[in-house]
């Protein structure tokens, strides 16, 4: 987190002090904890800003209760024109639905009028809508990335989830790497100090930090391994059918999942958890009857289990959902989309792991995410303590193993060589750090 507010700090800096053109073209060291180098960075610009000042942007962070005409209003932009900013750009995102915090950068001309405002959209893409005399003009831009693949192993410690933050590791990472092994690893009950954690996973990264955007992007966790007391969890993740569906195997090719998914997505972030809460709109305390998984607009859900779809249609505050029907009185819901899956219907059978349809921010719902609950027989029940048998029919066999296996050598691989590198050193915390650009 400390990491974090440095670098949005260091580019406030340079957002205010700079012309726009340059902001994108500086190019800073890869350690954004580094002090000395941002500041060297900056004063760095602010000479370059004077020669060559055309415009001038800052970086307005959105208050609490805070909406865009509030903002735009400092900048003398008129009520129209806000109402036809909203319009122009409605296919990247709603300006009505702005989070706090949300940062937006708004670029002045050279008499210091109102020009232009850029705004994330997602992670390394970037909205300029610029003011022009026939209405706003919309310009997407995609920021410079790179592949980064990360290996870390850690001792648990007293703190399974704050000794792996403390490597640098991604809390996303943490996150889904626990709901994968809360499959086999009571959480609550076994975990030991001597316990030793060890993830590979790859993230797209920003080559240049932006303060519109994240500094990087999780793309999958590879593989996991938990020692527990001496009992060794190896998992690695495979992509099986037309559907990349994903999903963590054994080493011989038994699946790790269950009967019904914890998480019906890939790449969500666990936004909220089950339980008694404030609700974010309606203001009061009350059970939030299932878990929230943040994602991108359009991230494909996939139905948790096999089973019956019983509703495909508009929920009131759930607004687009799905429910299917599963074996042993469970069923699942799933809220806030955006679309359905092509043709899919009440009456239609699924299998685990097809999509039924595609993450969304509908009905009462205050930013993207989806809305997943399980019920057993009528009642609302955690996902995240789901306890059911495995899928034995579903281990990987024929030509699907054989690719498998050769992922699994693969992955032993890499790992040994990176143990060859760590016995070198004495250190049982190790970070290593694959770069790779993106092309
Ligand atoms: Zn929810």
């Amino acid at each position: 987190m400390i990491k974090n507010s440095i670098l949005i700090t260091a580019a406030l800096v340079v957002g205010v002090a700079c012309t726009s053109e340059n902001v994108d073209k500086v190019a800073y060291k890869q350690t954004p904890d580094d002090h000395a180098s941002i500041e060297e960075a900056t004063s760095k610009i602010t000479v370059t800003s004077i020669k060559t000042e055309k415009a001038r942007s800052q970086i307005v962070r959105v208050g609490a209760g805070e909406n865009l005409m509030g903002v735009l209003k400092r900048f003398d932009v008129t009520t129209s024109q806000v109402i036809s900013l909203i319009g122009a750009v409605k296919p990247w995102l709603d300006l009505n639905k702005l989070a706090t915090g949300q940062m937006i950068q708004v670029t002045l001309n050279e008499n210091g009028d109102f020009k232009a405002i850029s705004i994330g959209v997602k992670f390394a893409t970037i909205i300029t809508a610029t003011l022009a005399e026939q209405g706003w003009q919309v310009k997407e831009s995609e920021l410079e990335t790179e592949f980064v693949d990360r290996h870390i192993q850690v001792n648990i410690g007293r703190s399974f989830y704050n000794s792996a933050l403390d490597t640098g590791m991604d809390a996303e990472v943490i996150q889904r790497a626990i709901a994968i092994l809360s499959y086999q690893v009571d959480f609550q009950r076994s975990l030991q100090e001597t316990d030793v954690f060890e993830v590979i996973y790859q993230s797209t990264q920003l080559i240049n930090p932006h303060a519109l955007s994240s500094e990087s992007d999780l793309n999958k966790v590879r593989y996991i391994k938990l020692t527990v007391a001496g009992q060794v969890h190896a998992l690695y993740l495979f992509e099986v059918g037309d559907d990349k569906f994903e999903r963590f195997y054994y080493a011989d090719g038994r699946p790790v999942q269950s009967f019904l998914l914890k998480t019906p997505l890939n790449g969500a972030r666990l936004s909220s958890t089950f339980g008694h809460r404030k609700h974010p709109i309606l203001g009061f305390t009350r059970l939030h009857k299932g878990l929230d998984f943040a994602a991108t607009v359009g991230t494909p859900v996939f139905a948790a289990g096999d089973g019956k779809i019983l509703k495909a249609n508009w929920g009131g505050s759930f607004g687009n959902r799905v429910t299917i029907k599963h074996a042993n009185g469970y069923q699942t819901l799933y809220a806030h989309l955006r679309s359905f899956a092509k043709g899919l219907k009440a009456g239609h059978i699924v299998k685990q792991g097809e999509v039924i349809g595609y993450l969304g921010n509908t009905g009462l719902s205050q930013a993207p995410h989806l809305h997943y609950e399980v019920h057993k027989d009528g009642h609302a029940i955690n996902p995240l303590k789901l306890n059911m048998p495995q899928l034995t029919e579903q281990t990987l066999s024929g030509m699907e193993l054989a690719a498998f296996l050769n992922t699994v050598s693969r992955i032993e691989g890499q790992l040994q060589q990176h143990h060859k590198l760590q016995s070198e050193s004495s250190e049982l915390v190790f970070n290593y750090i694959l770069k790779e650009n993106l092309q």
